[in-house]
């Protein structure tokens, strides 16, 4: 049943469009400044993507499929191993309930409690100050679009027909599928296509691109792929598929590599190429609010076309569309539309993981990127190979790669085991603009993942420490001392 609000709030000073991440954390922040605040949610819950369809499910799924490999790899730890026959439907089950526990904090009566009122409806703009909801028309002062994004299904002539499974429907599965075929070799493609394969579906990954993750520097992204290729996930990049067909329960994809026509027979379709941000039917021509193929354009401070108007999160054409860049938003459009301080998003130091095993990790600028912009850096590698606590684990993939110039951090990719959770020291060293010598100078608990820091440090360092100047000053002072 669907929620109804305890009470209406007449002229709201803020009306929010959207219960994802980006709109409950401007509601809260908002409502417990005393501002009259409506929250519009057409969906019947609160919590958008990242907790029933987005980052809350793939994490409790990658988390499973963790166990499923380890059990198998029990034997390098000395212990039984074993090949666990997945009952996907209990998996699920456990995702379920994670999202259970954390939709807790998302309960419509918290956000009344602070003097939120929550609808529960389609919202649409009617003029630049109004909007309809379930028949009731809601005129507010300042508004704030935060309406997400959806899974984008490409236009392949026969997927329709085909059918296939998307990030909004695969956690309703609930028998594996023997063979499977991920469109797409992004960060979604390649979470969801390691996990199900380590859950016990033989994933073949069907990338247009002719490398994967483009955005990343290719020996960063080329690491990543030897990792995935070893473990048995077959990776086609440079593979466009041209049509899909159906016998029976079989998928037959038609797909051009390297210019020969090729063909793969699934069980399952899973298509992971991009998102699209939810600007339909929201009514924005008759708010003058202008947006694109990308969403609705903003300035940096957010606000979109109609100066009253704000947008984050998915639904805008910000660059990075994730969870904790759409809290960082908010944040912006409070401060915008509150406190009217005129603060302007920096997207500068903004971590970003993608949770494949081993874990890939960036903060700041790449190696491309850094030289594009005419900056000369130092490139500091360390392995994890090379890391104590790594070799203990069994988890000796990957390096760390820091880009330093005059001697402070410009960006980070780390590859390896929970760097997603290890990212964050480089991310407060470059927020807070801290030499690299202090994090070679900070003491590290031995033995942590979290030394690969110092270690990656200290590979500018050494030669220097080590080098000619500082032993003949070395032996200098061995000659006067008594
Ligand atoms: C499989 C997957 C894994 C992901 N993993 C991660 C991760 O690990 N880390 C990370 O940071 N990000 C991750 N993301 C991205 C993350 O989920 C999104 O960036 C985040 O949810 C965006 O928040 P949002 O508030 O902009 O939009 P959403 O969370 O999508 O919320 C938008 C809300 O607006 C509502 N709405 C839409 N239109 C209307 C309307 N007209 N009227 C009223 N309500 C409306 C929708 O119902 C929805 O509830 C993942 C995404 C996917 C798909």
């Amino acid at each position: 049943m669907i929620p109804m609000s305890p009470r209406q709030q007449d002229n709201p000073e803020l009306v929010i469009i959207g219960g994802g991440v980006g709109g409950l954390v401007t509601a809260s922040v908002a409502g417990q400044l005393g501002v009259r605040t409506t929250l519009i949610e057409r969906g019947p819950k609160l919590g958008g993507d990242c907790l029933h369809t987005g980052c809350v499910p793939s994490k409790t799924l990658i988390h499973s499929a963790k166990v499923a490999s380890l059990m198998r790899r029990a034997g390098e730890f000395g212990l039984p191993a074993a090949d666990p026959r997945v009952d996907l439907g209990a998996v699920m089950d456990r995702v379920r309930s994670v999202i259970d526990s954390i939709q807790a904090h998302d309960d419509p009566e918290r956000f009344r409690g602070y003097g939120v009122e929550v609808i529960f409806g389609q919202a649409r703009f009617t003029a630049p100050r109004d909007l309809m909801v379930e028949g009731r028309r809601i005129t507010g002062r300042r508004f704030v679009i935060a309406t997400g994004s959806r899974p984008a299904i490409p236009a392949i002539p026969g997927l329709d027909e085909a059918g296939c499974l998307t990030s909004d429907s695969l956690w309703t599965q609930r028998s594996l599928p023997r063979r499977l075929a991920v469109l797409g070799g992004g960060p979604i493609g390649l979470e969801l296509g390691q996990a199900l394969a380590r859950l016990g579906s033989r994933v073949t990954i069907l990338e247009a691109a002719a490398r994967l993750l483009p955005g990343e520097d290719p020996d960063t992204g080329e690491a990543l792929k030897a990792i995935l290729d070893r473990e048995g996930l077959e990776i086609r990049l440079g593979a466009q598929v041209t049509g899909v067909s159906c016998l029976d329960a079989v998928k037959r994809l038609d797909y051009v590599q390297d210019a020969c026509s090729r063909t793969l027979e699934v069980d399952a379709i899973l298509v992971a190429t991009g998102r699209r941000p939810n600007v339909e039917d929201l009514g924005l021509e008759a708010a003058g609010v202008d947006f694109g193929a990308r969403g609705i354009r903003v300035d940096r401070r957010l606000r979109s076309s109609a100066k009253h108007i704000y947008a984050c999160g998915d639904c805008c054409d910000t660059p990075y569309p994730f969870t904790h860049a759409a809290e960082y938003e908010a944040g912006i459009v409070i401060t915008n539309a509150v406190f009217r301080l005129p603060r302007k998003a920096d997207y500068r130091v903004l971590p970003r993981v993608i949770y494949c095993d081993p874990e890939l990790a960036r903060v700041g600028l790449n190696e491309r990127e850094a030289r594009e912009q005419g900056l000369e850096v130092e490139v500091l590698r360390f392995p994890f190979s090379q890391v104590d606590r790594a070799l203990a684990e069994g988890e000796t993939a990957g390096e760390a790669k820091l880009l330093v110039r005059k001697g402070r951090l410009v960006g980070a990719a780390l590859l390896g085991p929970r760097a997603g959770e290890l990212i964050h020291e480089l991310a407060l060293a470059m927020q807070a603009k801290i030499p690299v010598s202090r994090i070679a100078a900070t003491i590290h608990a031995y033995p942590t993942l979290a030394q690969i820091h110092r270690r990656a440090v200290n590979t500018a360092y050494s030669p220097r420490l080590f080098g000619p100047a500082t032993r003949r000053l070395v032996r200098w002072i061995q000659r006067l001392i008594p």
